[in-house]
C-alpha cells in the first residue's frame, strides 16, 4: 500500500514527495493536471537565497498612502474584491512589524539559508543543469534615495547573513547589459541567487525525477478525500481510489479552501501576480526594476514580465493593469517587442499572514501533515521545506525548530456545523461526479 498521498503537484508538493521516497516512503502524488503548471509554473524562476528577510507589509504611512491612492505599481487593490481580504491584510500588518517580524525573520532566514543547497542534488539528479544559472539577478534603481535604501539593506544583510552582492554604476549596468537603452542611476547585483529559465520545466523535471524513482503520480481532485477507516485516507483518481496511511495538503493558494472542509480558517494573503512573454532582445539576467515593481526574465519562451501584487478574487477574471504598467516602463528600458501570448498567465501566491509557511502534523486529524503557504518564496523554499517536513513525518530530528510553522497555529472551528457539513457534501459530490 501507498504510504503517502500528496495532493498537489507544485514545487511544494512534488519536492514533498521527494523528501519522503528518499526515505523510503512509497509515495503518490495526486494533482487535478500535470505537475508544475499553476503557481510553479508562471513565477520569476529566481532561487532567492539573497531574500534572508520575509516580504513584509510596509507600514510606513507614505508607502501605505501610495498604496492605497494606487500610486505604486507593486500593488494594486481591486474594491469590489476587497471584503475577504480585509482581516488576512489586518493580520500581515500586525505580524509585519515588532517581535512578531523578528521571529518571522529569524526562521524564515534559517529556511532560506537551506534552500539552494536542497535543491543541488535535485537539479543534478533531473538533469536540470541547462535550466540554471548561478550568477544572481540585478535590481535597477532609477533615483539615488532607492539605490542607497538597498545599499543599506545589502550591507545589513552581508552583515548577518554574509549575502554577498556587488553595486554597479549607470556605466557597470550597460557594460553587463549592453542590451539596456536606459541604466538609471545603477543596480545592486544580488550574487548567490539562482535564476531558471523555465521553472514550470524545472517542477516537471522534479516530478519525472520523482516518478523515475518509482513514485506514482495521478490525475486526480483533492475534493474527493476522505477518511478511510481501513486505510487511514482514500482519493479518487481517474484511475481508480487511491489509499494510504498519510495525506500531505500541498495545494499551494487552495491549500485554505480546501482544509474548511476540516474546519480550519486559515487567513491567507493571495497576492495574485502576471507574467507575459515578449520577443525583444534579451536580457543576460534577470532584472527587478525597482521603481516599477516588476521582474524581466531572460528565459526558454522569450523575456518573461512578472508583476507585483493584486489583490482580487480567486476567480476574479483577469485585470492585467499592472502588466500594462510594466510594458511601458519596461520599453523604456529595453527592446521588448511584440507579446508571444495573446492574453497573459496569472497565479497566486500564498501568503500567509505571520510570512511563514504552514509545515507539519494536523492535530485531531490523525495522518494528516500540510506543507504549503511559501507566498513570495515557494519556488525557492520547496526543497528545503519538504526536507524539513519529511524529518517530521519519519520522527526524525529536525534540522531547525519548527513550532512557529504548525497548522495548528490557526483557527479550527467544529466540523460539524451545518454549514461546513453542507459545503463539504457538495464539494466532494461535485469532485466525484467530475470523475470519469
Ligand atoms: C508572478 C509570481 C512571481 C513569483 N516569483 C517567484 C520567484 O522568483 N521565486 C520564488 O521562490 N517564488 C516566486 N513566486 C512564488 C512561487 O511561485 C509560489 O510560492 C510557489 O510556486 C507555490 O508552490 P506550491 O507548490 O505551493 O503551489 P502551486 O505551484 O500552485 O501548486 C499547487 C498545486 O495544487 C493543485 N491543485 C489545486 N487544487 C487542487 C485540487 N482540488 N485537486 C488536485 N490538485 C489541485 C494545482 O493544480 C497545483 O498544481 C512567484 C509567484 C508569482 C505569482
Amino acid at each position: 500500500m501507498t504510504d503517502a498521498l500528496v495532493l498537489g503537484a507544485g514545487m511544494a508538493g512534488v519536492s514533498a514527495a521527494l523528501m519522503l521516497q528518499k526515505r523510503g516512503w512509497s509515495v503518490a502524488l495526486i494533482d487535478r493536471q500535470a505537475p508544475g503548471r499553476a503557481t510553479s509554473f508562471g513565477n520569476a524562476g529566481i532561487i532567492q537565497s539573497e531574500a534572508v528577510e520575509p516580504f513584509a507589509m510596509p507600514r510606513d504611512l507614505r508607502s501605505l498612502w501610495n498604496i492605497i491612492l494606487g500610486n505604486t505599481n507593486d500593488v494594486h487593490w481591486r474594491l469590489r474584491h476587497l471584503g475577504p481580504h480585509v482581516a488576512p491584510l489586518l493580520s500581515y500588518w500586525w505580524h509585519s512589524g515588532g517581535s512578531r517580524y523578528r521571529r518571522a525573520v529569524e526562521v524564515h532566514s534559517a529556511l532560506v539559508a537551506r534552500a539552494a543547497e536542497a535543491h543541488a542534488p535535485l537539479i543534478a539528479a533531473a538533469g536540470a543543469e541547462s535550466l540554471v544559472r548561478r550568477e544572481g539577478f540585478r535590481v535597477l534603481h532609477r533615483t539615488e534615495r532607492g539605490m542607497d535604501q538597498e545599499v543599506a539593506v545589502a550591507e545589513r544583510f552581508h552583515a548577518d547573513y554574509g549575502v554577498p552582492h556587488r553595486v554597479l554604476s549607470a556605466e557597470a549596468l550597460a557594460r553587463a547589459e549592453p542590451g539596456l537603452k536606459f541604466t538609471g542611476v545603477g543596480a545592486m547585483h544580488w550574487l548567490n541567487s539562482w535564476t531558471i529559465s523555465d521553472p514550470g520545466t524545472l517542477t516537471t523535471a522534479y516530478a519525472q525525477l520523482f516518478a523515475k524513482r518509482g513514485g506514482t503520480i495521478e490525475i486526480g481532485d483533492a475534493e474527493t478525500l476522505i477518511s478511510d477507516p481501513s486505510s487511514g485516507w482514500m482519493v479518487a483518481t481517474v484511475n481508480g481510489l487511491l489509499r494510504a496511511e498519510h495525506v500531505i495538503v500541498a495545494l499551494g493558494p487552495w491549500s485554505g479552501q480546501f482544509l474548511t472542509r476540516f474546519g480550519f480558517r486559515i487567513p491567507m494573503v493571495r497576492k495574485r501576480g502576471y507574467h507575459l512573454h515578449y520577443s525583444g532582445q534579451p536580457l543576460d539576467l534577470p532584472l527587478l526594476d525597482a521603481d516599477f515593481g516588476y521582474v524581466m526574465a531572460p528565459m526558454t519562451r522569450g523575456l518573461r514580465i512578472t508583476t507585483g501584487a493584486e489583490l482580487t478574487g480567486p476567480d476574479a477574471k483577469a485585470t492585467p493593469w499592472q502588466l500594462e504598467r510594466a510594458e511601458i516602463a519596461a520599453r523604456h528600458l529595453v527592446t521588448l517587442g511584440a507579446p508571444v501570448e495573446n492574453s497573459p498567465w496569472f497565479g497566486t501566491r500564498p501568503c500567509m499572514p505571520d510570512m511563514l509557511p504552514v509545515i507539519g502534523r494536523v492535530a485531531g486529524l490523525k495522518g494528516m501533515w500540510t506543507h504549503f503557504g511559501h507566498g513570495h518564496q515557494g519556488f525557492t523554499l520547496g526543497p528545503a521545506t519538504g526536507e524539513i517536513l519529511a524529518q517530521l513525518m519519519t520522527d526524525r530530528a529536525t534540522a531547525m525548530d519548527v513550532s512557529h510553522l504548525s497548522p495548528n497555529r490557526f483557527h479550527r472551528c467544529d466540523v460539524t456545523t451545518a454549514c461546513v457539513r453542507s459545503s463539504n457534501r457538495t464539494r466532494r459530490q461535485d469532485a466525484m461526479a467530475a470523475l470519469p
